[in-house]
């Protein structure tokens, strides 16, 4: 079904990018996978493959712009095509209000959240546009909440949705979308809530900790089978759309393509 299809994840080391990673692998799909981690790495590469595709581990950080080229180009040189891109990778720090930041960490924050699918997206886009592919990036309910102690997360990620927007008008032979995978069982919850007690309001983190006290938190296979199906089958009058991971338009036919469990 998508044997012959070429995917970029990024952040695929853990989390939705890695349960991304590997309902693309269910299909029999070809996966270049993203991140810094190098065994993590290896690891959901491992699953990849023994799910039925091909994987492409690639060490990087996807705030060297160079490192985001080297990783389109080595993945054209093994798969010889591409056919979407998920634009996943991303960090939450710094946890603090804006009197208290650290710019160096801010800074790296819009380097990795925003520049990061910029570096990807501007080095793909040629690739993207010879197969009319798609551009997925994984942008968050911050991008459209202000959440106190969390500025730059909230900055950045309402940059990377607005960006799908000018990339949709900019190259409308590739499909491209944002999407919000929903509060989701993953390291980035767990520093939320560790972190989040210390420089949040004392509400705020409230929030999050019941968020897993009730469990009410996704596992990553949810959004990231939600996503999976966006980067292989986003219809292209959704372009430039921000998108909810459990709109019911998705989510059926997500299941319909990827089934239910990652066997
Ligand atoms: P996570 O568990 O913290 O995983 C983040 C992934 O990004 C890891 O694979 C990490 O790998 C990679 N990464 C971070 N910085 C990187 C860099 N500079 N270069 C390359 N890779 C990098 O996060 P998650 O919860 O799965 O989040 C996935 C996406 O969903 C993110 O875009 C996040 O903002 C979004 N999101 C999550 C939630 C949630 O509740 N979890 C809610 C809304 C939105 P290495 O550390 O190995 O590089």
């Amino acid at each position: 079904m998508g044997g012959s299809r070429v995917f970029i994840v990024t952040g695929a080391s853990k989390g939705v990018g890695a349960a991304t990673a590997r309902w693309l692998g269910k299909i029999g799909a070809g996966v270049t996978i993203i991140a810094r981690s190098e065994k993590m790495l290896d690891a959901v590469a491992g699953d990849v493959e023994k799910l039925g595709g091909k994987a492409l581990a690639i060490y990087a950080d996807v705030a060297d712009p160079a490192a985001c080229n080297a990783a389109v180009a080595k993945t054209i040189e093994h798969f010889g095509r591409l056919d979407a891109l998920v634009n996943n990778a991303a960090v939450l720090q710094p946890l603090a209000t804006t009197e208290d930041a650290d710019p160096a960490a801010w800074r790296y924050n819009l380097e990795v959240n925003v520049m990061g699918a910029f570096y990807m997206a501007k080095g793909a886009l040629k690739a993207l546009q010879k197969r009319r592919g798609r551009i997925v990036n994984v942008s968050s309910g911050a991008s459209n909440i202000a959440i106190e102690g969390a500025g730059a997360y909230c900055a950045a990620k309402a940059a990377l949705t607005h960006f799908t927007r000018v990339l949709a008008v900019e190259s409308p032979l590739v499909t491209s979308v944002s999407v919000r995978p929903g509060h989701v069982d993953t390291e980035m919850q767990r520093m939320l809530r560790n972190e989040g007690a210390i420089h949040m309001t004392e509400k705020q983190a409230a929030y999050y900790q019941n968020l897993k006290r009730d469990n009410l938190l996704e596992t990553p296979e949810i959004p990231g089978r939600a996503i999976a199906w966006l980067a292989l089958h986003a219809p292209r009058a959704w372009s430039g759309r921000y998108l909810d991971y459990d709109d019911q338009g998705i989510t059926g036919q997500a299941a319909g393509v990827f089934g239910d469990t990652l066997k």
